[in-house]
């Protein structure tokens, strides 16, 4: 049988291939440490690539398409010798000095400093119609998306800081927001909350959860809401679904080997982005609670690629 260890080790892997990966292997590549990225099998490109227009990504004066943002970021990362390999990395042991990564076909790569920007994936409520009206009514994130709803009737499901923040940032478009939360009392900080209660555009169904999403001619057309009490349902017309009921960082990978947060995101030594494993750095999604967006990702990776160059120089 061949060993399927390969005989190099790289300076940097970059798994991910996100804002925060490319940047990562952008700024490595011109730093001549010829990287490795790992960008995923089915999902190459990162989150962008299930939008349509980016419009708040600085250098696009009319905004610019998501797919075709994330296949400049490669094509740029390239340009400068970064290599790329779209395939999944299944497992890591990122212990020792030379960090092993594997390949979906088994074969180990070898490197002295890794970079994670594998992202993080919003919770899905799991109904009907949710992912084929994405983009076309449902969305998962206000900030992004909030604009394209003017003067719209709009429902945010979940009851968190993130729930009331969105909510609270759709009222600057939106003609009415109605907060649909499963239990009789929010999660969210009294501060969130007492700023909701207090916006006259919001309000909030309680003891409720989506029980339907309704598809009319291609595009959302209103939800189903059950109490989850009585299991009474009632119909809310609206042509507006945000989902905040929370993300899942891509870290189950790492479980184990570095330090996670109690939620699952990796942990940094913040501002940097040292793991607690020297050699391991941890970019964008993977690593924010916060401000989730490309331009924050892109930030972190590019951060993460000076901290990785530095780890290096003073290794040698
Ligand atoms: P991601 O973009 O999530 O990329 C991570 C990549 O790593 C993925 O391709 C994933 O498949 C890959 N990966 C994971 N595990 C592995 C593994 N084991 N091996 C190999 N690869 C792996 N932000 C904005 O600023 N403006 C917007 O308009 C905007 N619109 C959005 C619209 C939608 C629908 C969504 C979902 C997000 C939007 N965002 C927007 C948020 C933005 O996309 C994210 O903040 C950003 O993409 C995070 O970048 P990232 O590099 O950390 O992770």
């Amino acid at each position: 049988m061949t060993d399927p260890l390969t005989g190099d080790v790289r300076e940097v892997i970059v798994i991910g291939s996100g804002p925060a990966g490319y940047t990562a292997a952008l700024y490595t590549a011109r730093a001549q440490l010829e990287p490795l990225l790992f960008g995923s099998s089915i999902f190459v490109g990162g989150s962008l690539t299930t939008t349509t227009e980016v419009e708040n990504f600085p250098g696009f004066p009319e905004g610019v398409d998501g797919p075709v943002l994330m296949e400049n970021m490669r094509a740029q990362a390239e340009h400068f010798g970064a290599e790329m390999i779209d395939d999944d990395i299944v497992s890591v042991d990122l212990t020792g000095e030379i960090k092993e990564v594997t390949d979906s076909e088994g074969t180990v790569h070898r490197a002295k400093s890794v970079i994670i920007a594998t992202g993080s994936g919003y919770r899905k409520l799991g109904l009907p119609h949710e992912d084929e009206l994405f983009g076309r009514g449902v969305s998962w994130c206000a900030t992004c998306d909030g604009f394209f709803f003017r003067d719209r009737d709009i429902v945010v499901v979940g009851g968190g800081d993130t729930a009331m923040e969105e909510a609270t940032f759709l009222t600057r478009f939106a003609r009415s927001v109605t907060v649909v939360h499963r239990r009789s009392a929010l999660r969210a900080s009294k501060v969130m909350q007492n700023r909701a209660f207090a916006d006259d555009k919001i309000s909030f169904a309680f003891d409720s959860e989506i029980a339907e999403i309704k598809a009319e001619n291609g595009m959302l057309g209103g939800v189903v809401l059950r109490d989850t009490v009585t299991g009474e349902t009632r119909a809310l017309d609206v042509t507006g679904l945000f989902i905040a009921i929370g993300h899942d960082p891509r870290t189950e990978l790492f479980t184990g080997q570095i330090d996670l947060d109690d939620e699952g995101y990796i942990k940094v030594e913040a501002p940097s982005t040292r793991t607690n494993v020297p050699g391991v750095f941890a970019a964008g999604d993977v690593v924010d609670h916060t401000y989730r967006q490309a331009i924050t990702a892109a930030g972190t990776g590019a951060a993460a690629a000076l901290d990785a160059e530095r780890y290096l120089a003073a290794a040698t």
